[in-house]
């Protein structure tokens, strides 16, 4: 059998829409005639309101494939009711002008009608990496986030699944998803884009106020602090609450400001075999943030 064509498209497609498709069995046709011949497909999945961020995993999957879809999907089933889904930006027109831009083959967007028909009772429940942070406080989420990325891996058959370490406990979920369930395909991370001073770009900036949003820095600062205490072998414990206390002071809800183990999440002890990774998720007003370096 002849090795996928991989990346290195010509980029003379750049400006042109993708197609806009959201049936699966119009999917299944255009992906179904990209495999046999024999092009790899790169998949971004994303809940819309586009930015750089996202910009940059196409980017990616240009490089990687020989095709990039990007999914556009607000999924309800990883929001509580009490969350943002009804608020959660949503531009598909603008989404398709900026993925033109980056030459996108294929925007996925079905409804949530078609990812969840009548009767749909089949949930991936991810254990290991999705135990604690993010779950101590939004305990549905990954069971969300797993059954749809599970659901779009298998409905647009990519080689590659791209993910940004800014949700840095969701590429480590969906990682351990893709190696449990033995799916054909290979996840990557990539890191974080951010706004010049330093802030993670995320579709939910945009709700921030003018005051909020020169305030939101301070996450990224108190991230490189704690950083900067594991570096020095200062005390950990010490180093945290100072987080936390910044945080509060500048007018946060903290959730949480933890050191985790990079690959496996669980607590960071400070052995040399040891990555840290320091996470954060905290509130200003109605707007939760999170971040991780
Ligand atoms: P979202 O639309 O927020 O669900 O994000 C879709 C994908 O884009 C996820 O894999 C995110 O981790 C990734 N992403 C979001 N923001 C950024 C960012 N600032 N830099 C890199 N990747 C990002």
């Amino acid at each position: 059998m002849p090795a996928p064509k991989l990346g290195n498209k010509s980029t003379s497609a750049s400006h042109v829409k993708p197609v806009v498709v959201r049936t699966i069995a119009e999917l299944r046709q255009i992906t179904g005639a990209w495999r046999k011949a024999g092009e790899a497909i790169a998949l971004i999945p994303t809940m819309g309101a586009l930015h750089e961020g996202h910009l940059a995993l196409v980017r990616e999957g240009q490089r990687l494939a020989c095709r990039t879809v990007v999914s556009i999907f607000v999924n309800p089933t990883q929001f509580a009711p009490h969350e943002d889904f009804s608020r959660y930006p949503r531009d598909e027109a603008g989404d398709v002008a900026k993925l033109a831009t980056v030459a996108c083959d294929l925007v996925w967007a079905p409804d949530a009608s078609t990812m969840y028909p009548p009767g749909s009772a089949t949930r991936v429940h991810p254990k290991g990496a999705a135990i604690g942070l993010e779950t101590d406080f939004r305990p549905h989420f990954f069971e969300g986030v797993a059954t749809v990325c599970c659901k779009l891996f298998t409905q647009v058959g990519p080689d590659f699944a791209i993910f940004g370490e800014k949700d840095y406990q969701q590429l480590q979920v969906v990682t351990q998803m893709a190696r449990d369930l033995d799916l054909p395909l290979t996840v990557i991370g990539l890191p974080t884009i951010r706004e010049p001073d330093g802030l993670a770009m995320s579709s939910r900036n945009r709700y921030l106020s003018a005051e909020d949003r020169a305030t939101a820095v301070t996450i990224p600062r108190v991230i490189a602090d704690v950083k900067a205490a594991i570096a020095a072998r200062a005390d950990l414990t010490a180093a945290v609450a100072k987080a936390k206390q910044t945080l509060s002071t500048a007018g946060f809800r903290v959730d949480y400001v933890e050191v985790r183990d990079a690959t496996t999440l669980l607590p960071y002890e400070g052995a040399t075999t040891q990555v840290p990774r320091v996470l954060v998720a905290a509130w200003l007003g109605k707007t939760r943030l999170i971040d991780n370096a």
